[in-house]
């Protein structure tokens, strides 16, 4: 007996004991330079030493990202903002579409950036240059926005 592709996604989803519904959330989360020893709340690991030499970067704004719902069986995608004609959700659907959080997998992809690094990641001209010294987050910036790409 052959299985459908559908077939053999549900089958998985039952041995794995996966739900059928991904919810991928993104998240800013605007970083800072610290202003004291810890460890930032945000879970990127950073910490900060007693010294103000060692003091790193700690969250300071959490910004709402989009999110979006992917069905895993028909690859269905739907975004919590917008309706698939591309109008905009009302209060009602918005907090319909929440409520299926609890039932869904839940992805975070949150972008981590300091305020500067926020606009260059956020810009889009044709050409765009990054620039700065050792370990100022260039890289960072990069991989952020491939994510968002
Ligand atoms: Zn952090």
């Amino acid at each position: 007996m052959s299985l459908t592709r559908n077939e053999l996604v549900e089958q998985l989803q039952r041995e794995l004991e996966l739900p059928d519904l991904v919810w991928i959330e993104r998240p800013t989360l605007i970083h800072a330079r610290a202003e004291g020893p810890g460890v930032c709340p945000c879970g990127c690991g950073s910490q900060s030493g007693a010294e103000p030499g060692e003091w790193a970067a700690t969250l300071v704004e959490t910004r709402p990202g989009p999110v979006l719902i992917i069905d895993r069986s028909s690859g269905a995608r739907k975004y919590r903002a917008y309706r698939g004609d591309g109008t905009l959700r009302g209060q009602g659907e918005l907090d319909a579409f929440d409520a299926l959080r609890e039932s869904c997998e839940v992805v975070s992809l949150p972008k981590r950036a300091y305020l500067a690094q926020l606009l260059a990641i956020e810009a889009r001209p044709k050409v765009k240059g990054v620039f700065g010294g050792v370990r100022a987050g260039k890289t960072e910036c990069l991989a952020e926005e491939a994510v968002d790409v």
